[in-house]
């Protein structure tokens, strides 16, 4: 596995977010000295690499050279070898039908796509400054799935942002059960020292933070039991991580975990079929 980063910095100023400020503006590097790095990781050996990030969507929006991540994508999907490319993090508001489409064309590109939402309330997202609506996450989601059926979704969740009202959290867990993510990172609000939200009025006491994360992930947990059965019974092509922590695992193209009945070397691309599902993981039998 590998890790490149693409870009430095960001210029969105989520109010709840310190990057910004410690990171600097964005600062994209040159689309040829990132093939020329993938391409020497390919040569190297490296099986799954991962583009890096703060907002890898406006990838490409300060340079010269016309090249935006849909374009990056597209062009390390044509490097020969046979390995994955992951990303991460992905804005909604800068997630392009574009994107989608190339990754929906591109077999190089893996099959997941992590898009954080942070609350399922447009007045919320408002005040986190995210500027995207629910519906526009909603939109974003639907077109995902219809055009690659076969890609997990995953997102991030703040729970207990100041202000957040019982019904405003009700639209947030409606919306997990609307899209069906694979997965959802829940994290409880905590104020960072210079940032526009730690001046907010309306705090949610803790207690009730701990409420709501334990709601949310009680209705994640039941949809992602949902998302993983669909497997059962299915061949997937996995990418072997070797045996960690006493057990042979292996991950698939959409970023699921699953544990083998047998031994296979870290590194290599196998088939499996999928004997079981549990909310966070797969069992599969090397085929
Ligand atoms: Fe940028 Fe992400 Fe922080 Fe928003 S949450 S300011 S997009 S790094």
């Amino acid at each position: 596995k590998a890790w490149v980063s693409i870009m430095y910095g960001c210029n969105n100023f989520c109010t709840y977010c310190i990057v910004p400020y410690v990171r600097g503006r964005e600062r994209s590097r040159e689309p040829e000295q990132i093939l020329e790095e993938v391409r020497g990781l390919v040569a190297e050996g490296y099986k799954d690499i991962t583009l890096l990030g703060q907002n890898v969507n406006s990838y490409g929006k300060d340079l010269d050279s016309n090249v935006d991540f849909a374009d990056l994508l597209a062009q390390i999907n044509d490097i020969s070898g046979d390995f994955l490319v992951r990303f991460m993090t992905s804005h909604p508001k800068d997630a392009s039908k574009e994107l989608v489409d190339v990754m929906a064309s591109s077999p190089k590109i893996a099959r997941h796509f992590h898009l954080p939402v942070q609350s399922g309330s447009t007045r919320v997202l408002n005040a986190m400054n995210r500027r995207y609506t629910r519906e526009q996450y909603l939109e974003k989601a639907r077109y995902i799935k219809e055009k690659i059926p076969d890609a997990a979704l995953t997102t991030d969740i703040i729970c207990g942002f100041p202000g957040e009202t019982e019904e405003e959290f009700d639209e947030t867990v409606s919306l997990v059960r609307e899209v069906g993510f694979d997965m959802l990172y829940c994290f409880i609000y905590s104020p960072r020292r210079g940032t526009a939200a730690e001046k907010m009025p309306g705090r949610i006491p803790h207690d009730e933070q701990v409420r709501r994360f334990e709601r949310l992930t009680a209705a994640q947990n039941e949809m992602s039991l949902k998302a993983n059965e669909k497997y059962v019974g299915k061949t997937l092509r996995l990418l072997s991580d070797g045996d960690e922590d006493g057990k042979h695992t292996a991950r698939s193209s959409q970023n699921k975990i699953v544990t083998l009945d047998r031994f296979v070397p870290a590194g290599t691309f196998f088939d499996a079929e999928i004997t079981a599902s549990h909310p966070f993981t797969l069992e599969g039998k090397v085929l």
